[in-house]
């Protein structure tokens, strides 16, 4: 066998589990519904499994992918769809606003993420919302529920709230690891999210915002009263509808914002 048909060896660092069924593939591919006129962005080719489909469809797939090893097998098998547009590099780095045509452009994103980098990679992403259509992901099972989680419930945090303030997020369906090749632990899901263009609740100041959700969920069995000890009194708090006794987990989107809101007036 020659050093170019080498069968790809697997690198657990990239989170490498690749799609290995048909059924599965089309599935995903219906819940994206490419079109002809659409510019897609793809997080991690692998070896094409989603790839493939996707360039017989658009006009422009740009397609990110850090491992050199895929690189030229990549090119050498798709590079002449003309829809086809490489690029060897860093999903959680690289800046989305150059494969931007035009100011009308907007993306789709999608991909089946590496587990190890998805919530950086989601946090990264959000920074392009009013540029972005939607994003269709393969995620670990457990993150889907997280981000889709409702106040109240055991997994929502941090990921939800944030995820829940700036994108309609949908749980499509799960998929086993069967599924995949190295099989991973756990199952996977994919979620679909959809940035708003008009936020329902807006914030003043947006890193206001994350900043105290992230300090109401510093210590999960703490109430707010304790968490946010030094950023709102109780009577701040109380202002916003909100009893300080109560727990991070049990406020809504409206609720964080209603409070950073308030935060972001004491600073000013
Ligand atoms: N899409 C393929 C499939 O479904 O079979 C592969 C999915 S595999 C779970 C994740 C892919 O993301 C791998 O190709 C891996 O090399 C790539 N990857 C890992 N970390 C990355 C990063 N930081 N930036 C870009 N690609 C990355």
């Amino acid at each position: 066998m020659t050093q170019k048909n080498k069968p790809h060896q697997h690198k657990k660092r990239f989170g490498q589990n690749f799609l290995n069924n048909d059924r599965v593939i089309q599935q995903i591919v219906m819940a994206i519904q490419p079109k002809p006129d659409q510019h897609l962005v793809e997080i991690g080719p692998g070896e094409a499994a989603l790839t493939q489909p996707l360039l017989e469809v658009v006009k422009i797939l740009d397609i990110i992918e850090i491992d050199n090893d895929l690189i030229g097998p990549l090119t050498q098998k798709l590079g002449h769809y003309p829809a086809f547009h490489l690029h060897h590099t860093d999903a959680l780095t690289f800046d989305y606003h150059q494969l931007l045509k035009d100011e009308n452009d907007r993306l789709r994103v999608v991909g089946n993420l590496p587990y190890n980098i998805s919530s950086p990679l989601l946090f990264h992403l959000m920074q392009y919302g009013n540029r972005i259509t939607d994003m269709h992901f393969m995620l670990q099972k457990e993150v889907v529920e997280r981000i889709t989680a409702e106040p109240g419930s055991k997994t929502y945090g941090r990921l939800s709230v944030m995820l829940q303030y700036a994108c309609a997020t949908e749980y499509l369906f799960t998929v086993g690891p069967e599924n995949f090749t190295p099989p991973p632990k756990v199952d996977s899901a994919i979620i679909r999210l959809t940035p708003y263009q008009t936020k329902p609740y807006s914030a003043t100041s947006e890193s206001d915002l994350s900043d105290l959700v992230r300090q109401s969920f510093s210590q999960k069995r703490k109430t707010l009263r304790n968490n946010l000890k030094g950023w709102l009194t109780d009577d701040d708090i109380e202002a916003c509808g909100v009893r300080p006794s109560d727990r991070a987990e049990t406020l809504s989107v409206a609720d964080f914002v209603a409070l950073a809101d308030c935060y972001t007036a004491k600073g000013a």
